[in-house]
């Protein structure tokens, strides 16, 4: 006789790792160990993609965290709950691209963010947490190995690109270490990084942030090209600026600083309106 279907919330059996869900479950207690102690914020947390818990497990033994977590598989949560019955209330489904901030603290609250991300939108996690940014001081994420170090790498390197640019504008960030793909379960194709990432003291840039993004999505989309290329599909008339020195250069050139001065000169083209 089959019951599986009955039992499936009272037998503890492993969750079957999901390709599509980038789930590739961690199963080295060190480095689960490692990764949690890199969280060095007390309060609030939030731990993205917990998956069968091998983080959650240290996070859990820390009183001074406050922890929710957010899993999109079904699978996993039912597991979690199961397993940690006094936490399951901090378990919580849902997709963590979709998340109100406010529906798992109080409203405006800080919280750091922790989690073994899913590889396959680790970018759109870490801009969705940018929305988010002056409320939250810490990240503490294991990535893939090459978006790790894009992340934390400086101008002039060949990883560098649009998320450093917005990461290190706002956050100091360090890489590490790396992680080798046989402590996984399934072992994924590439290597991981864990990097961490600190709030710094800016609150605002010192020029227009909304132009300040458009200046950079623009120019690293044309990546190859010269800013002076890249800055055209902008559709300001910048022929005032077309001697300076910046036009010849290429967007993994600029630090966050250039590029803050880029968007002033970039700004004082615009003509005012009304
Ligand atoms: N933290 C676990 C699992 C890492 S795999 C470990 O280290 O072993 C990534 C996890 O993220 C998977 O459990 C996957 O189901 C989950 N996940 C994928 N997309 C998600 C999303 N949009 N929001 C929340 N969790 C997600």
């Amino acid at each position: 006789m089959n019951n599986t279907r009955h039992n499936i919330n009272l037998t503890m059996q492993n969750v079957k790792p999901k390709k599509q869900l980038g789930q590739h479950f961690l199963t080295s207690q060190q480095i689960a160990k490692d990764i949690v102690d890199a969280l060095t914020t007390n309060g609030n947390a939030i731990e993205i993609g917990p998956g069968m818990g091998v983080l959650s497990r240290y996070l859990f033994q820390r009183p001074e965290l406050n922890m929710r977590l957010i899993e999109v598989d079904g699978e996993s949560v039912d597991y979690l709950k199961a397993n940690y019955p006094e936490k399951a209330d901090t378990v919580v489904f849902g997709d963590f691209l979709r998340l109100d901030a406010d529906s798992f603290f109080g409203e405006g609250e800080n919280f750091s963010v922790i989690g073994n991300f899913p590889y396959n939108i680790s970018s759109q996690i870490f801009f969705r947490i940018l929305e988010y940014k002056d409320r939250v001081p810490m990240i503490v994420g294991m990535l893939q190995r090459e978006v790790a170090q894009r992340f934390s790498s400086g101008p002039g390197t060949r990883d560098y690109g649009i998320l450093s640019v917005f990461l290190q504008a706002y956050y100091d960030i360090e890489y590490l270490f790396t992680v080798h793909e046989d402590v996984f379960n399934p072992p994924p194709k590439v290597k991981s990084g864990v990097i961490r990432l600190t709030r710094n003291s800016v609150t605002k840039l010192d020029c227009d942030e909304a132009l300040f993004r458009r200046v950079v999505k623009a120019t690293f989309g044309q990546r190859r090209k010269t800013i002076w290329n890249g800055l055209k599909s902008l559709g300001v008339n910048l022929i005032a600026l077309q001697d300076d020195p910046v036009m010849k250069k290429r967007p993994e050139q600029l630090s966050v600083a250039d590029f803050v001065n880029l968007t002033n000169k970039v700004a004082s083209q615009i003509p005012r309106q009304g």
